[in-house]
């Protein structure tokens, strides 16, 4: 076979790569004024890496809590919906068969995801009207704490020790009957534990790193990966936390992570959530980045994956460590799609 690498890459690629973790809707919030910024702004690169699936976050931050959450969560489905209607290159999809279909029709599915559940308030009600609005998968916090439990530190340790409280629990449950995926990442040690004690089906970790490489109680230890692996669920690889060294934070790092997971429980529990950030990061001002680093950690963008068009390269480097076409598959695609069949 006189294939080049080029061509194997578009080969892999062919059935679209499945990004889990994305902060789309908050990007199109703030640029509510603007006309066509999904075509303009994000659609090349999207193109250029051949993303299939994008898992879009709705997300609030805390400037909007506590009166304006809900408000704003609308507004950022909305504004999703508005700029999906203007441009075919996109759809926005709520089951397997949806997604199956845009990629058909060569539409990029955006599947709509929720991180934290402050726009639910306390009312187990408002779940059901956000998943009629599309929201397929939920992480029940970000970094705080919230109406249904406690985020993970961004440290060794430190995490609230408790569990989730009773409406978390009615959350998950209900996210459970309706066919909404129970994602994982952010939530602290105590309340990951007992999320796998009242599930069933398979959990994911959308965007997260392991602790082996960056020991903070937000990423996940070998311990929690192996209990994902034992339910068959799916680990999204994060790119801005896979080192807290700068110089450390590589394509070769990322592919540790990836190595890792494999390692502990098989390549099919191996996924992709770059969770690309940069884009916000520089739109701020240096005042808001520094609270940012102050609260958190300093994320370190990976110089040649700091978003969608930088795809290529990681397959590329896939193919240099030695995985198979198999193998690079399921972690591009095939792994996340069959939790999508499982799930809805
Ligand atoms: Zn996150």
């Amino acid at each position: 076979m006189n294939e080049s690498i080029e061509e194997r890459i578009d080969r892999l690629h062919g059935g679209g790569i499945v990004d889990m973790h994305f902060d789309l809707p908050m990007d199109l919030y703030e640029k509510r004024d603007r006309k066509d910024v999904l075509e303009t702004e994000f659609l090349p690169e999207l193109e250029d890496g051949n993303i299939g699936v994008l898992g879009v976050a709705i997300y609030i931050e805390d400037r909007y809590l506590p009166d304006t959450g809900l408000r704003v969560a609308l507004d950022q489905i909305a504004r999703l919906y508005a700029e999906t209607e203007q441009n075919r290159r996109f759809a926005i999809c709520r089951s397997y068969r949806e997604i199956q279909e845009a990629h058909e029709t060569g539409r990029i599915a955006l599947l709509i995801t929720m991180e934290g559940v402050e726009p639910l308030g306390t009312d187990l009600n408002q779940l059901r009207v956000f998943y009629e609005l599309g929201v397929r998968s939920i992480g029940l916090t970000h970094a705080r704490s919230n109406a249904a439990g406690h985020g993970g530190a961004f440290a060794a340790s430190g995490s609230s020790p408790e569990s989730l409280t009773s409406f978390g629990r009615d959350v998950v449950r209900k996210c459970e009957r309706l066919g909404v995926i129970i994602d994982l990442a952010h939530i602290n040690p105590a309340g990951f534990d007992e999320v796998l004690s009242i599930t069933t089906k398979p959990p994911i970790v959308s965007h997260t790193n392991v602790r082996r490489y960056y020991d903070i109680e937000r990423n996940i230890s070998d311990e929690q990966i192996k209990m994902i692996g034992e339910r068959s669920g799916v680990i999204g690889v994060n790119s801005i936390l896979v080192s807290p060294s700068e110089e450390e934070s590589t394509m070769d790092r990322y592919v540790d992570h990836v190595e890792h997971v494999a390692n502990l429980i098989g390549i099919d529990g191996v996924g992709i959530g770059f969770d690309f950030f940069e884009f916000i990061y520089c739109q701020w001002p240096e005042s808001r980045q520094k609270e940012l680093v102050a609260k958190f950690t300093a994320p370190h963008f990976i110089p040649d994956l700091r978003n969608h068009s930088h795809a290529r390269n990681l397959t590329r480097r896939l193919i240099e460590r030695g995985f198979s076409d198999e193998q690079i598959e399921k972690i591009l695609r095939g792994n996340w799609m069959r939790i999508f069949k499982a799930v809805f």
